[in-house]
């Protein structure tokens, strides 16, 4: 280089990645003044610019500083760098950022409040003391409040705030903590809170404190939290938590509570260290815990388990109230299963109906976007829910290929956008056969592909004709269609959180998925890579009495394996399953025979169902995993043994049939053994079932890396002890930890699918 100073250099860098609303600019000015480099750095919509001059021992020291020990909330994914001439230049500049271009940053996800922003909020002399929207570059709402990219202030629902003139100074102070943070405020310049009652009074005069006072008299609170209103209750109250399952009409289903601190959630749960860093982590998600059994929380919270989903409060409005009334209910604020209410006009559905007050401000919720849920199980993730905290951040392919929509499954949906070779899932949908799910599913399709400039040209669907989804697909103006069979998605999911990219073992243990052979699958071993897949076993297929009536009945479903395989008088089925009628036995069974709207499944869900049903557990399934959850919550780790079962040999497949396992089971339950006993021999049942026939397999093919997925690997237990014995007996076994195993990480799946069927390998 001609102009070359001895000991000087200049580089240019360009890096990629989540380093927008991450004080990342901020850092690198920080980082050059005190190395005593000059240059500038800036944002373009494709990642962050910046060029270095100075002492090339220091320039050497910047770059190793930035890739050893980035700024905190930052996630580099590519840095290039060249040396450039030398340039006359005396200082170090932040300059405005550059709109031209094709978008491709990951934007930054929530951040719970930061340590330094919670001692400023209860500081008395501070002049955000109990600010419930104080914030900084290192925590605040992000994803929840971006309108459009890059990210800056006038682009996020913080836009109608203008910054008043200490908030400015903030603002522009390269040394500060607020330095361009976009949703910086205070009690002069930003949001403000505001107390509405059912029946539509209003206050104003400090609507925190009277909340609180509501709350400690048993009442239930809307609350907008960052992606969506939160109904909130007293969680010591076992009538209060009464009334809103009531209300909500849930009466089953886990309810999430949130604590002050972490003491108080080792007062009422065990927590290990794994799971305290966990709840502690910026992103904040609910974890499932085991409730202590004789102190603190009222059963009502989770009656069918002893986990209960726990978090600590994520926005400075949650640490105000929970400083002041502790644990409280906090759940999503939702009519039944609709998606969390995000806006004042929604808030009609819930004021009223469910909440007697709604605490709630002026500032917009951009983005609905759900709380994650999350279990630790053996050191690691395993997801329930991804969604705040973890959207957008993107997965990385083995492949790349053209963008893509994947459009996911009709339950627990997500759907995925690709560029490259990143995958974006979006947060957590819902279930697609309701109207507002699938307002909401176009809508945040239609923004995200906006937002990040996406243009599909590929559509990938899943091969059930009567998914939303599915028709969704077809309807698109995108030509290119791709449809994936259900079971195959969930295994290339969990592969490609993997990056593996050969043929595997894949064990599906799920609801119900559309197969080929038009029957629904959920029992399944299939032979898979991401292109092909093959059927290798399944669990014996039974005919589902009246369709997804037999989903919502598990009595009914267990009254086919019972006249299937036990007894094909209806008396007697019915002596088996007392809460059906004889009279229904007998019209059931007819239904059976003709077979007619009793479609054929292998399911893993419904076996499950079943067993339940037999054990008297639960005729009746409120919401989806019920009967699972109360056959797992009965689990005795001390019981080793297994109930007998049949591989049978078919031409296109092995047939696991549970058949002599139910007759035993019958036999058990008529002997008075335990329900402990049985409902643990269960699942050891369909681990040595499963072992011994990915044994069979691997003698056939020598294949030895299992991949398991799907539902029913929710139930941490079988997970646990099918992965033991595989490793055992010499596999290596894969599961979840960046996405969940049911349907909410189909559409990853559907996207690596995809973008292998039309795309190239990247080079490793
Ligand atoms: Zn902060
Ligand atoms: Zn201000
Ligand atoms: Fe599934």
């Amino acid at each position: 280089m001609s102009q070359s100073v001895v000991g000087k250099k200049r580089v240019r860098a360009f890096i990629q990645g989540r380093i927008q609303g991450v004080g990342f600019r901020p850092w690198v000015y920080r980082e050059a003044k005190h190395l005593g480099l000059t240059g500038f750095v800036y944002n373009t919509p494709q990642g962050v610019q910046l060029e270095l001059q100075g002492d090339s021992d220091q320039i050497d020291l910047f770059f190793q500083t930035l890739t050893m020990a980035p700024p905190p909330l930052a996630r580099i994914e590519q840095l290039e760098a060249d040396e450039i001439a030398l340039q006359a230049e005396i200082e170090f500049l932040i300059i405005p950022s550059e709109l031209e271009g094709e978008t491709s940053i990951t934007f930054p996800p929530d951040v719970a409040t930061c340590k330094d922003c919670e001692h400023e909020l209860f500081a008395e002399n501070d002049r955000r003391y109990q600010y419930p929207f104080i914030n900084c570059l290192n925590c605040g709402p992000r994803f929840t409040i971006i309108q459009d990219l890059p990210y800056d202030r006038k682009r996020t629902t913080m836009d109608k705030f203008p910054l008043c003139a200490k908030c400015a100074r903030e603002f522009n102070d390269p040394r500060d903590r607020r330095f361009e943070s976009q949703p910086n405020a205070c009690p002069n310049c930003g949001p403000q809170l505001q107390l509405i009652s059912a029946d539509r009074q209003v206050y104003d005069k400090d609507p925190m404190a009277k909340a609180v006072e509501l709350l400690r008299v048993g009442k239930i609170l809307a609350i907008k939290g960052l992606g969506g209103y939160h109904l909130a209750c007293d969680a010591t109250r076992a009538d209060v938590i009464e009334t809103l399952r009531e209300r909500k009409h849930r009466p089953y289903k886990s309810l999430a509570v949130m604590f002050v601190d972490l003491k108080q959630i080792k007062a009422h749960c065990r927590v290990k260290e794994k799971e305290a860093e966990e709840l502690q982590s910026y992103a904040r998600p609910i974890v499932v815990l085991e409730r202590l059994a004789e102190q603190g929380l009222p059963q009502a919270v989770s009656p069918d388990t002893q986990d209960v989903g726990v978090f600590l409060p994520y926005t400075p409005i949650h640490h105000l109230l929970l400083k002041k009334m502790s644990p409280l209910i906090m759940t999503s604020a939702n009519p039944s299963e609709e998606p969390m209410v995000t806006n004042e006009r929604e808030l009609e559905k819930i004021l009223g109906p469910i909440a007697d007050y709604a605490l709630t401000h002026d500032r917009p919720i951009a983005r609905h976007c759900d709380d994650s849920v999350l279990k630790i199980v053996e050191e690691k993730r395993l997801f329930y829910r991804r969604a705040r905290g973890f959207v957008p951040r993107s997965l990385t392919a083995v492949y790349q290929g053209p963008s893509l929509v994947a459009t996911g499954a009709d339950l627990k949906n997500t759907f995925c956008l690709t560029r490259k070779q990143c995958i974006y899932p979006s947060s957590h949908m819902g279930d697609l056969s309701l109207l507002a799910v699938q307002h909401l599913y176009q809508e945040q399709m239609r923004n995200l592909c906006d937002l990040q400039h996406i243009q599909p040209e590929v559509i990938v669907h899943d091969m059930h004709p009567d998914y939303f989804s599915t028709r969704f697909a077809l309807k698109t103006k995108i030509s290119w269609k791709i449809a994936v069979q259900h079971h195959h998605a969930h295994i290339a999911a969990c592969m490609l959180e993997h990056q593996l990219d050969e043929k595997v073992i894949g064990i599906a243990l799920d609801g119900t998925g559309f197969g080929p052979d038009e029957t629904l699958w959920g029992g399944e071993i299939i032979l898979a890579d991401y292109k092909t897949f093959e059927r290798k076993a399944h669990f014996k297929t039974y005919r589902m009495p009246g369709g997804e009536q037999a989903i919502l009945h598990p009595d009914r479903m267990a009254l086919s394996y019972v006249l299937a395989d036990v007894s094909q008088t209806p008396e007697d089925a019915q002596a088996l399953l007392p809460s059906l009628s004889t009279e229904q036995c007998r019209t059931l069974k007819s239904m059976l025979e003709q077979k007619a709207h009793s479609p054929l499944t292998s399911s893993a869900g419904r076996l499950f169902d079943v067993v339940a049903a037999i054990m008297g557990l639960c005729d009746t399934v409120t919401y989806e995993g019920q009967a699972a959850i109360r056959l797992q919550s009965l689990v005795d780790t001390s019981v080793h043994a297994h109930y007998p079962y049949a591989l049978e040999l078919e031409p296109e497949a092995t047939v696991l049939s549970f058949a002599p396992m139910i007759k035993k089971i019958i036999a058990d339950i008529q002997a008075g053994r335990p329900l402990s006993q049985i409902a643990t021999k269960f699942h050891n049942t369909l681990v040595t079932a499963l072992a011994v026939e990915c044994e069979q397999i691997r003698t056939e093919t020598g294949l030895s890396k299992v991949v398991l997925s799907g539902g029913v690997f929710q139930n941490d237990f079988l997970l646990r002890q099918l992965t033991k014995r595989l490793r055992q007996q010499g596999f290596a076994v894969y599961s979840h930890h960046l996405v969940p195993p049911n349907d909410g990480g189909v559409s990853v799946g559907q996207a690596a699918i995809g973008l292998a069927k039309c795309g190239t390998k990247l080079k490793s």
